[in-house]
């Protein structure tokens, strides 16, 4: 079994989209690339970008660029954050109020330990990240005795008034005096916020075997920590320019000045041509001949309802990535980019899965048909198997998020 030590450190520091975009920077800086502030006309042949929760880093052809080699993923995960004016105080408890952000499975945050993590923006307009890995809060499930019917019947949570988590008795302290506190600096100077609640527990082996990987946020944190590992250990490229964007807000839609929809990644891409020489039209067509890879993680197919995957296209944990199909362009992949990764998995020999959903059943999506539609970049929809999509603690297989590394190195390569 591969180690994983560098994915595990990956996901316990990264609670939030702004400490992924960090903690993407801090391995890129420390592999040689040169961080950039704004776009211009003399970016780093070797750097990367970070817009809020957002970054994109790049690594330029050698001689004139032909073609952009893309590889995209989601930094954000769903979640619980802390409103503007969260102070509750009832019945000796003080409370937290807090917005759900994404498709949260509102279940799996139940009596679960939860730290706060986020950042403060400053009277002055400095932001500065905070991160209090902590038992802080934790939204208790009512008792049985209380809720005879719930193991026959379900569970049925109000969105509103179930999920709001207890984290203290005391009174005194209000959330704004707390988060000062922490970032040490007095409540008046604080002008803005955004706390995420996240689970305290860190990232395992899991399993007789350690087969399987347990942890928060690895929709789609393997895919950020595998885009960033393979650019760095990319070599520079005759034609090709190889960049990697992950993007915020993918939860929600991407629909953001810093999601997929947005438009950063499109005017870096210019920036990299312009940088080059390149004319407009010959951007164009550098974006005609590209491919982009949008790796975001699969549905494995799960022991205990196997009815909900199609027998034929029913990913398995530990035997290796998947190709995502779906002919509604739900997600992107194209004949030519499916037959493209086959070929190529096929010659560095890297086992592949497809995914393509029932017809009688909804499949999520990615920012792969965004790009695409913003771009026109062939592009392919891929990903690791797992278990329990956006639980607070998900799973997936020990070997499968090397073998991504492999493959999209491959792709890089090919
Ligand atoms: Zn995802």
């Amino acid at each position: 079994m591969p180690g994983n030590s560098d994915l595990f450190s990956w996901l316990d520091t990264c609670p939030t989209p702004y400490h992924v975009a960090q903690m993407a920077g801090q391995v890129l800086a420390d592999n040689g690339f040169t961080r950039a502030t704004h776009l211009a006309a003399d970016l780093p042949a070797n750097g990367y970008l970070i817009r809020h929760g957002s970054i994109h880093a790049w690594r330029q052809a050698e001689r004139e660029s032909e073609e952009f080699v893309i590889i995209g993923a989601h930094t954000d995960s769903p979640n619980l954050r802390v409103k503007p004016h969260p102070d509750i105080h009832r019945f000796g408890w003080q409370q937290l109020s807090v917005e759900i952000y994404g498709g949260v499975l509102l279940n799996s945050w139940l009596d679960r330990d939860l730290g706060i993590a986020g950042r403060v923006i400053y009277v002055d307009g400095r932001t500065e990240m905070f991160c209090v890995d902590e038992a802080l809060a934790r939204i208790p499930q009512l008792a049985i005795h209380l809720d005879r019917d719930v193991n026959d019947k379900g569970l049925v949570l109000d969105r509103h008034q179930h999920l709001v988590p207890v984290w203290g008795t005391s009174q005194k302290l209000s959330f704004a005096d707390w988060l000062a506190s922490q970032v040490n600096c007095d409540p008046s100077d604080v002008l803005g916020f955004d706390a995420q609640l996240f689970d305290i527990a860190k990232a395992t082996h899991l399993g007789v075997d350690n087969s399987l990987i347990v942890s928060g946020r690895l929709d789609n944190q393997v895919s950020c920590w595998a885009g960033i590992t393979a650019l760095v250990q990319s070599q520079a490229q005759e034609t090709k320019t190889v960049v990697v964007s992950l993007f915020d807000h993918e939860e929600t839609g991407s629909q953001s000045a810093n999601g997929a929809a947005g438009p950063a990644l499109e005017h870096l891409l210019e920036a990299l041509s312009q940088a080059q020489g390149a004319s407009r039209i010959q951007h164009y067509d550098r974006l005609a001949a590209s491919l982009c890879v949008s790796a975001d993680n699969a549905h494995a197919v799960h022991p205990n309802y196997p009815e909900r995957h199609d027998a034929q296209h029913a990913p398995v944990v530990n035997c290796g990535p998947v190709v995502k199909i779906n002919s509604n362009q739900r997600y992107a992949t194209s004949n030519i980019g499916h037959a493209l990764v086959k070929e190529i998995a096929r010659q560095a020999g890297i086992a592949l899965q497809v995914f393509a959903s029932r017809n009688n059943m909804p499949c999520g999506s990615t920012i792969g048909p965004i790009t695409a539609t913003r771009l026109g970049v062939e592009t392919v929809d891929i990903g690791v198997p797992q278990l329990s999509m956006h639980s607070a603690r998900e799973l997936c297989g020990a070997n499968d998020p090397s073998e991504l590394v492999r493959l999209i190195n491959a792709l890089i390569d090919a």
